[in-house]
């Protein structure tokens, strides 16, 4: 048996199939022999035949990427085709041919090599993940030039896939059908594949390292992702208690989509509200699908990343509107704009961070670009408008944050009076938690916003010191370490006090074995991509609110993530 991190729950049975996206950068020059002599003008029109090929295959991924996932992950691909039409870039491949009178092959991975290696020099964050967009597209054109099949071809039957990391374009070529589950040498609990995997409802298992060398093509696999094991050619008994408890978890998803649109209510009689996190317009319908009560989260991002300018104010309008349209008088929780530091966008110059995480992100960037946050905030309040918008800020640490961000609003609103424009007067203002100062002082904080929803996917890697993006301390990432649980919890109490409600939506929330003890501290609002939204509701009618209060008294008494594993393990076997 081996073990990574567990992330997207759900056992798996089947082969493995091991993926490799496509790599030909060594293979292909190893055996090119530089100094043949070949026809420039021939070898020009070959790139031009492939670029036009790779502009197809992109526009392609783009529709199935925007039907499939959303505006978001298909706007990676308008990237991707920019760059095969940037005049820069193609002058510095045709240099390469001059030069060196190579191969098309040749010319097209030196000329690109040389152009991302130039852009991950400059040192601007920006720039470096344009330069893995160059890899990714180079891989494309060098793969058509030299006739290889598209690998992601031959996945005609169900696999376990099986991969040392995946980009944005592995995840939308992938025939996802067929796919049982991801395994992956790299990634983290938060990490793109593995919120990918949740929202497909398939078991994931992320962060195996070197783990991942021991499965071959082939194999008959386990997978458990819930706690990340892998069992590697089960003997007869393994295959027939995981066969089981596969059973009893098909028979727990089938109730659980059965009484989906049903409020969740404990045992007791209390009810919890249940909403989903969404990224995009297209994720409405099947948050609403799924029974969800609302929107607890609406990252704003997709308008924002990968475009070459930022929306203006009647686009972002629109695309609001259409959101609030589908939720009706659901609440609708926006947060506005998060982005920064990992996140940059190509229309904000913004200095080099060393530590981008610790840098100018969410509220800080917003402040910082008063033009930016406005144009979005006089857009959701236009299209709020008769709706039930409960705005909110991002990465908020300090009380002054909250105090200016709010004057931001009242700014917003004058300015939508002076030009006659209508707009929502009444709706909640609050503040997510995801800085344990924000926690610590959350009494404070609870004066001057109406809600809390806790960002456990930043508030653990900010109380942890644990980069959320890097694989190898994302064991030490786990949101159910009780330093980050005794956090959530005084936040519940302080809001309770001044009669404020609380929510969750980062990862957490997601997690069935964390119900209990978020149910336990008293938490409000649940909040959880679409899919899980049926299993989060079944699970909070499983308990009575004074049994999860003992459970969560009792981990918040524990030394490590671990141990309240173990613990609510054992809870749940009971
Ligand atoms: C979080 O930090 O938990 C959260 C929900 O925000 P994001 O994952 O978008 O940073
Ligand atoms: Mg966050």
């Amino acid at each position: 048996m081996i073990c990574g991190i567990g992330a997207s729950a759900g056992i798996a049975t089947g082969p493995v199939f091991l993926y490799k996206s496509y790599k030909p950068v060594q293979s292909a020059i190893a055996h090119i022999d530089v100094r043949a002599i070949h026809d420039s003008k021939a070898e020009w029109t070959r790139i031009e035949q492939a670029l036009r090929q790779g502009r197809r295959e992109i526009q392609a991924l783009r529709q199935k990427a925007s039907r499939e996932v959303g505006e978001s992950e298909a706007a990676i691909f308008e990237a991707h085709e920019l760059f095969l039409d940037d005049p820069e870039f193609l002058q510095r491949v045709h240099d390469v041919l001059d030069v060196t009178q190579s191969s098309a092959e040749y010319a097209w991975q030196e000329g690109a090599t040389q152009f991302a290696r130039e852009m991950r020099e400059i040192g601007d964050d920006y720039l470096a993940a344009r330069a893995d967009d160059i890899d990714d597209v180079a891989r494309r054109v060098l793969r058509i030039l030299s006739g290889a099949p598209d690998e992601t071809t031959p996945i005609t039957e169900p696999v376990i896939l099986v991969a040392d990391d995946l980009t944005p374009s592995d995840t939308i070529t992938l025939n996802k059908a067929m796919i049982l589950s991801f395994c992956l040498a790299e990634g983290s609990a938060t990490s793109h594949v593995a919120i990918l995997a949740k929202a497909l409802g398939i078991p994931a298992i992320v962060s195996l390292g070197e783990n991942i060398r021991q499965l071959q093509s082939g194999m008959q696999v386990i997978i458990n992702g819930a706690n990340g094991e892998i069992f590697i050619d089960p003997d007869e008994e393994t295959r027939e208690r995981y066969g089981q408890q596969r059973q009893a978890l098909e028979r727990q998803r089938v109730l659980a989509f059965q009484c989906a649109f049903q409020p969740a209510i404990t045992r007791d009689g209390k009810r919890v509200e249940v909403v989903a996190n969404i990224g995009a317009p297209e994720d409405a319908a099947e948050a609403l699908n799924a029974g969800a009560e609302g929107i607890g989260l609406l990252r704003t991002e997709f308008l924002f990343l990968n475009h070459e300018q930022a929306p203006d104010e009647d686009e972002q309008t629109r695309v609001y509107r259409r959101i609030f349209a589908q939720m009706g008088q659901r609440p609708v929780v926006v947060r506005t704009l998060d982005i920064g530091g990992d996140k940059p966008a190509p229309y904000l110059t913004m200095p080099h961070e060393l530590n981008p995480f610790l840098g100018i992100r969410g509220v800080r960037l917003t402040l910082a670009y008063p033009e930016l946050f406005q144009t979005q905030l006089r857009a959701l309040l236009r299209a709020a408008e008769g709706r039930n918008l409960k705005l909110m800020f991002p990465m908020i640490a300090t009380p002054e944050e909250i105090r200016s961000a709010r004057e931001q609003v009242a700014l917003a609103q004058k300015n939508l009076k002076a030009r006659g424009v209508s707009f929502a007067h009444h709706f909640e203002i609050g503040m997510m938690v995801e800085i344990p100062a924000a926690a610590v002082l959350a009494d404070i904080f609870a004066r001057d916003v109406d809600f809390f929803s806790i960002g456990t996917n930043d508030l653990v890697q900010y109380t942890l010191a644990a980069d959320r993006t890097n694989a190898a301390i994302a064991p030490l990432a786990d949101a159910l370490h009780p330093a980050v649980l005794r956090l959530i919890c005084l936040v519940i109490e302080a809001a309770h006090q001044r009669g404020r409600w609380v929510g969750v939506c980062g990862e957490l929330a997601g997690d069935v074995l964390a119900v209990p003890v978020l149910l336990g501290l008293g938490l409000d609002e649940f909040s959880a991509t679409p899919k899980l939204v049926p299993f989060i509701k079944q699970a909070i009618r499983n308990y009575r609110t004074d049994e999860a209060r003992q459970i969560a008294d009792h981990v918040l008494t524990l030394a490590n993530a671990h141990e309240v594993r173990a613990y609510l393990q054992a809870q749940g076997q009971c």
